[in-house]
């Protein structure tokens, strides 16, 4: 059992007031907030070692690359890879999607050939396949969502073909929370000789991940929601699989003989990393992963699981309140709607009394529609989160519904 208390000190925002009221902050699988260990590092990093990583003979290139090598072995630790070179410095879950798309799309994806993807996808791992279809002649399949929010397993058991190159999924639903059956989904379409990337970009925080167990070929990651800086994330692939991509950037730091002409590439993960990367973020991701294993990620997904559940149980018992799917399995967040407002004016009001929640089409325009819905609030606790917090939080929700009703019934 985590003490949520003590680890409150951990957070200093978290003693901070919004509109003269203590913030609650229940808006974690959009950016979670930091820790003192990772500005620790960050400080240290500036103070102590900035200078740029893998190019310098001097004392402080070669520490600053030491400590982001070993950033990149916190993240292999914290992912349960097989090595640090399967770990590749993104910008963030977005970054390494369109990195992925935009490698396959230079020769490996051909016309005739199949990506899936569903339709409870960010858009982040929508748009990048679209374009990647329409720039190679690929056929890109979506599958859709039942009525509770959950994946049409028999659609996709059917769109999955030896054509299928690539199946590209989330793990966990930004929206609804859904947590897809990604172990079953990894071995159906191995059995079809299939490539699988999973998003787990709202994953990295709801289980404990092993990714040589999990046996998927791709997954990416944001570093801020997970404890870790903006501008930060993670490609992870299969060492034999990376070596065989293309490069999709070019320029220093990621060759190995450059001529006139030509150029050959490095080693991974190098050769997937081109330009100067984000060495202090990064210094300051593998901080994040750290804590969190320092933490116990098992403790930190019961915190959660028991705060989201919750606060589902208790929104599910309001009348007015209609919930957004109501998946098998979920994880890290609620969405839902007041009958009769606007989410915006709900996030608006509770914003007042210094909860901080989403509201919108959380970049996932094709599930909100699937619904029949153009926006919603979204609630997400983290494991820094107390039972009080979830307590103002519903108490809040209701007496706006009261404010909201009255105003819609006059
Ligand atoms: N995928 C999922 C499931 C997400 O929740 C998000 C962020 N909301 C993204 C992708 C995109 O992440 P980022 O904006 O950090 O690149």
């Amino acid at each position: 059992m985590l003490d949520v208390n003590l680890i409150r000190n951990d957070f200093p925002v978290l003693s901070r007031e919004v509109n003269g009221r203590p913030l609650i902050y229940l808006d974690n699988s959009a950016t979670t907030e930091l820790p003192e260990p990772v500005f620790e590092v960050i400080k240290e990093q500036l103070h102590k070692y900035e200078a740029n990583v893998h190019r310098g003979i001097h004392t402080l290139s070669e520490e600053s690359t030491e400590r982001m090598e070993h950033a990149r072995e916190q993240m292999r630790e914290f992912l349960g890879a097989k090595a640090p070179e399967e770990i590749i410095f993104t910008s963030g879950t977005t970054d390494s999607i369109n990195k992925l798309a935009r490698s396959l799309s230079f020769g490996i994806l051909k016309p005739g050939d199949e990506v899936i993807t569903t339709q409870m996808e960010h858009h982040a791992n929508l748009i990048p396949w679209q374009e990647a279809c329409k720039r190679t002649g690929a056929t890109l399949k979506v599958i859709p969502i039942d009525e509770k929010g959950d994946l049409n397993m028999e659609a996709f058991e059917k769109a999955l073909t030896e054509k299928t190159k690539l199946v590209a999924v989330t793990w966990v639903s930004n929206v609804t929370g859904a947590v897809n059956p990604v172990e079953k989904m990894i071995r159906m379409a191995h059995e079809k000789g299939t490539w699988v990337m999973i998003d787990g970009a709202q994953a990295v925080r709801h289980s404990r991940i092993n990714l040589t167990e999990l046996d998927a070929d791709f997954f990416v990651l944001s570093g801020h929601k997970m404890m870790g800086p903006t501008g930060t994330g993670v490609l992870y692939g299969k060492r034999e699989i990376l070596n065989t991509l293309p490069p999709d950037t070019f320029g220093g730091g990621m060759v190995d003989v450059v001529t006139d002409y030509s150029a050959t590439y490095g080693e991974l993960p190098h050769r997937l990393e081109a330009g100067t990367p984000n060495i202090v973020g990064n210094i300051g991701l593998g901080a994040a992963a750290e804590y969190l294993l320092h933490l116990g990620v098992d403790n930190v997904v019961l915190q959660e699981e028991s705060l989201c559940s919750y606060i589902c149980g208790a929104l599910n018992d309001l009348l007015q309140i209609k919930l957004v799917g109501n998946p098998c399995r979920r994880a890290g967040c609620i969405s839902f709607n007041i009958e009769g407002a606007h989410c915006y004016d709900v996030a608006r009001l509770l914003d007042q009394l210094g909860i901080a929640v989403r509201s919108g089409h959380h970049c996932a325009e094709p599930l909100l529609t699937a619904f029949g819905l153009d926006g919603a609030v979204r609630v997400s606790p983290a494991f820094y989160n107390t039972q009080e917090e979830a307590d103002a939080f519903i108490e809040a929700v209701k007496r706006i519904t009261k404010v909201l009703q009255k105003k819609v019934t006059r």
